[in-house]
C-alpha cells in the first residue's frame, strides 16, 4: 500500500513516499516564514500529482507545526509559517483527488513510534518530548483519539503541576513539568547554582565528567520528570513511555534512576511497572506517521 506523508515545520515541507509503512523517497520544498499558502498548496499538488502517475497512492496524510483542527482539517494557526485557518485537508484532497488528514507533528511523532519504533510491541503508549518545551500524546491500540477541535487532553501534558507556586513556564502559569524538565529548565538549573549559562548538552556532557553542580541540575531534572512522569502514569496508564527530544539523546546518563523513580512512586508499581524507553525513529517520524492518519 503506498501513502504519502507530508511533514510541515518551519522551514521546509517533506514530502515521503511511504509503501507498507517503510518511507521510500522524499523530497522537500521550502517554506520559509511566510510562505504564500496557494502557491504552497499547488507545488504540494504537483509532487504529489508526479508520485501518482508513477505510484497507486491511496492516501495522503499531513504533520503539521502548530495548532491543527484535526476534525476539521485545518491548520487553525501556526506561528511558525504564519497561517491562520486554512482548511488544508480540503484544499489539498479537491486539486488531487483523494483523502487527506491532518495532525500536528507530536501526534503523528507519536503515532509513528507507536506503531512502528519504541512502542510497537505494547497497546498503550505515552510519548513525551523533551525538547524546547515538554509535550505529551497517548496512543491507544495504534490510534490517536478522536480528537476535539484545536487540542486534546494529552497535548497539555507538559503543563502539568510539579511545583506548586514554582517557576513561571512559557505558558503563564506556574510549576509546569515544562519548566522543570526542557532543555532550557536544565540550562536555568545550572545557571542558578553557578550562574553560568550553558546548553544542555554541555550540562550533560559536565555531569558525567562528574562536575558536581552539572550533577545535580540533571538531578533535579531527573526529579521533577519523575514527578511529571508518575502522574501521567496515573492518570493515563500507558504501558510504556517513549521518551523523544534533544533531551532523550542522553537519556543513557539518567534512565536508571528515572525508571527506579517512576516505579517506586507510581500507583503500583511494584506489581505493575511501567517500561521507559527512548524513541527509535529520527527525523523521518513526522512524514511515517502522517502516512499512517
Ligand atoms: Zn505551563
Amino acid at each position: 500500500m503506498y501513502a504519502i506523508g507530508i511533514d510541515i515545520g518551519g522551514m521546509s515541507a517533506k514530502i515521503g513516499l511511504v509503501k507498507d509503512n517503510i518511507l521510500i523517497y522524499e523530497e522537500r520544498i521550502p517554506t520559509g516564514s511566510d510562505p504564500d499558502y496557494d502557491a504552497f498548496v499547488e507545488a504540494l499538488r504537483q509532487r504529489i500529482a508526479a508520485l501518482q502517475a508513477k505510484y497507486p497512492v491511496e492516501k495522503v496524510g499531513i504533520s503539521s507545526c502548530g495548532l491543527i483542527d484535526r476534525q476539521k482539517g485545518s491548520i487553525v494557526y501556526s506561528n511558525n509559517i504564519r497561517w491562520t485557518n486554512k482548511h488544508l485537508t480540503e484544499d489539498l484532497g479537491n486539486r488531487i483527488g483523494l483523502n487527506v488528514r491532518i495532525a500536528n507533528d507530536a501526534k503523528c511523532a507519536a503515532l509513528a513510534e507507536a506503531v512502528l519504533g519504541a512502542g510497537k510491541s505494547f497497546s498503550r503508549v505515552c510519548m513525551i518530548t523533551l525538547g524546547t518545551g515538554v509535550g505529551g500524546c497517548m496512543i491507544r491500540n495504534g490510534q490517536l483519539g478522536e480528537g476535539s477541535r484545536y487540542a486534546d487532553a494529552d497535548d497539555m501534558l507538559g503543563h502539568i503541576t510539579v511545583e506548586h507556586n514554582g517557576r513561571l513556564c512559557t505558558c503563564g502559569r506556574r510549576g509546569c513539568l515544562e519548566a522543570y524538565a526542557s532543555a532550557p529548565a536544565l540550562t536555568r538549573n545550572y545557571a542558578e547554582l553557578t550562574g553560568e549559562e550553558l546548553s544542555a548538552k554541555e550540562i550533560f556532557d559536565r555531569a558525567r565528567a562528574r562536575e558536581p553542580q552539572a550533577g545535580a541540575a540533571v538531578a533535579s531534572f531527573r526529579e521533577y520528570l519523575a514527578d511529571g512522569l508518575v502522574s501521567i502514569v496515573n492518570v493515563l496508564r500507558p504501558e510504556v513511555i517513549v521518551l523523544g527530544g534533544g533531551m532523550a539523546a542522553a537519556a543513557a546518563d539518567y534512565m536508571d534512576d528515572l525508571r527506579r523513580a517512576v516505579n517506586t512512586l507510581v500507583f503500583g508499581g511494584d506489581v505493575l511497572p511501567v517500561e521507559i524507553t527512548t524513541a527509535e525513529l529520527g527525523n523521518e517520524a513526522g512524514m511515517v506517521g502522517a502516512a499512517l492518519l
